[in-house]
């Protein structure tokens, strides 16, 4: 595939490329261009002169561009999803979830476009009267990671049409076929030339050309923290405005009077979901002393039954790790903690043989017995490996939960509905979930506390990192 700039289909101008491979097979998918300064600088023309026009399109317009095209994303689910699976690995119905979801959230951020509003304070002045209105900021750069290749760009890309500004997304290296395919639906839809431009290529090539050129006025990036603060460093440069969603290491608490039968399944389930390339997964459990044993055996027997395999295989659960450093995480974490004492459950080492050796394989595990001296309780593992731990008071749980320069996300368990609120309050983490783990909603903000992230995306509150307010004073005489 070629790099999308406006509205056409167009190979970088240094003529190289990127092999894009199946991570379950060893396979290699297709190429993209391997883009650099110049690409960025021709996507961003693109959408800087598709911004002339785009801030000035009516928001009914835009709106029923965007549920088109998310009615489009529905159609092609399947083809999406497909494509998805192949570059990603997840198995196949994940896949779709995510394609449908997304749908669903460009949907979501077209009517609250439809919802905006400005303010007349009411000063009662005879001859002044002013206004404070909102205008878009104008070109914004995404960066997106390999993990939800799709979910995580439609998080600033619905915003970011909706509210009239234009997007050049660089979406990651191992993942970038759905993204390209996306970028044309959307101009099959009916989006205008250069709104919405993919270029692909490596963070620090043609990522950061981007991040650095004078023109846009915001970066929106999900991935690791560490490519989020150097980039906040280099967008800060021109005074770019910046959202950052970056990396997690996210705990539950499972107190004595927990209901396991829910705990359990709901904690495994999110632990290992996506292989545990998931930022806010749980990667580490507290349980109180008195069902320490009976938790972690019946976590593990849970654990192992997952089915590990290539994604695109009827009821496979779990699907290879995305490429050999990500993989390397679960590995070395595991040395780590078996070095300090740790115990392995369940899992623990490389999946062999005919089927998994042209992947990268590795099986849920579980560690007991863990300490923070430890990767696995301090370090983001984005793999499917958990820690546990005992604890015996509750203010010694939320203690060692808040040991962390993450704070994405956070779980508790506990019958004691008023000590759930109060805890809930002290978790140093941008959502908390008590007594039950479900997928975020559209309508309610997602971001992180701490090293994790700065700003919000999803809900109402996203429309307003791509505003710019304006107060207008008007006299009358
Ligand atoms: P990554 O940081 O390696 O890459 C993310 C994107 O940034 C890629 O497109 C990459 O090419 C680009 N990039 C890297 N360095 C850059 C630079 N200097 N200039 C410009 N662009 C640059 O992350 P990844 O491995 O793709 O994804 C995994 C990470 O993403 C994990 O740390 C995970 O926690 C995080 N993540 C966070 C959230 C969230 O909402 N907080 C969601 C999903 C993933």
């Amino acid at each position: 595939m070629q790099n999308f700039i406006d509205g056409k289909w167009r190979p970088a101008e240094n003529g190289s490329f990127l092999t894009v491979t199946n991570p379950a097979t060893g396979e290699k998918i297709d190429s993209v261009p391997r883009s650099d300064d110049l690409d960025a600088e021709i996507a961003i023309q693109s959408a800087d002169r598709a911004f002339q026009l785009w801030c000035k399109t009516p928001m009914a317009e835009r709106a029923r561009l965007q549920h088109a095209a998310a009615n489009a994303m529905r159609e092609r689910a399947d083809e999406f999803a497909h494509m998805l699976t192949r570059e990603l690995g997840r198995p196949l119905a994940g896949s779709k979830r995510e394609i449908i979801r997304s749908a669903d959230l460009l949907d979501y951020y077209a009517e609250e476009g439809l919802r905006l509003r400005g303010e007349l304070p009411l000063m009662n002045e005879p001859n002044e009267r002013v206004l404070v209105t909102k205008q878009p900021v104008g070109v914004v750069i995404a960066i997106t990671p390999f993990n939800y290749p799709i979910t995580l760009l439609t998080f600033k890309l619905g915003a970011a049409l909706i509210t009239g500004c234009t997007v050049v997304c660089k979406p990651s290296e191992d993942t970038p076929l759905t993204t390209l395919m996306l970028a044309e639906l959307f101009h099959q839809a009916g989006f205008p030339e250069g709104t919405f431009n993919v270029v692909t290529g490596y963070g620090r090539e043609v990522g950061q050309a981007l991040v650095t050129h004078p023109t846009p006025r915001k970066v929106a990036f999900t991935g690791s923290t560490s490519a989020g603060q150097a980039i906040a460093a280099l967008a800060m440069q021109t005074s770019k405005r910046v959202t950052l969603e970056m990396g997690g290491q996210s705990p539950a608490i499972v107190a004595n009077d927990a209901d396991l039968e829910k705990a359990i399944p709901q904690i495994v389930g999110h632990a290992y979901s996506n292989t545990g390339q998931f930022c806010y997964r749980v990667n580490r459990i507290y349980v109180q002393r008195a069902i320490y044993k009976e938790f972690v055996t019946q976590f593990a027997e849970l654990a192992e039954k997952m089915l590990v395999g290539n994604g695109l295989l009827p009821n496979c659960q779990l699907g290879p790790l995305v490429n050999e450093k990500i993989y390397g995480n679960s590995e070395q974490q595991v040395a780590d903690a078996h070095k300090k004492g740790a115990q392995c459950a369940t899992g623990g080492a490389r999946l062999t043989g005919e089927e998994f050796d042209n992947g990268h394989y590795f099986p849920p595990t579980v560690l007991f017995d863990t300490d923070h001296s430890m990767d696995i309780m301090t370090e983001e593992t984005f793999g499917p490996v958990v820690g546990i731990m005992p604890f015996d008071d509750i203010d010694e749980a939320l203690e060692l939960a808040n040991d962390t320069k993450y704070g994405l996300a956070a779980y508790l368990f506990t019958r004691d509905i008023g000590l759930g609120l109060k805890a809930a309050e002290t978790l140093e983490a941008g959502s908390v979930w008590v007594n039950n783990i479900r997928r975020s909603y559209h309508h309610v903000p997602f971001g992180g506390m701490k090293q994790s992230g700065i700003g919000r995306e999803k809900s109402r509150h996203a429309l307003d990192e791509y505003l710019e307010y304006k107060t207008i004073y008007l006299g009358l005489e």
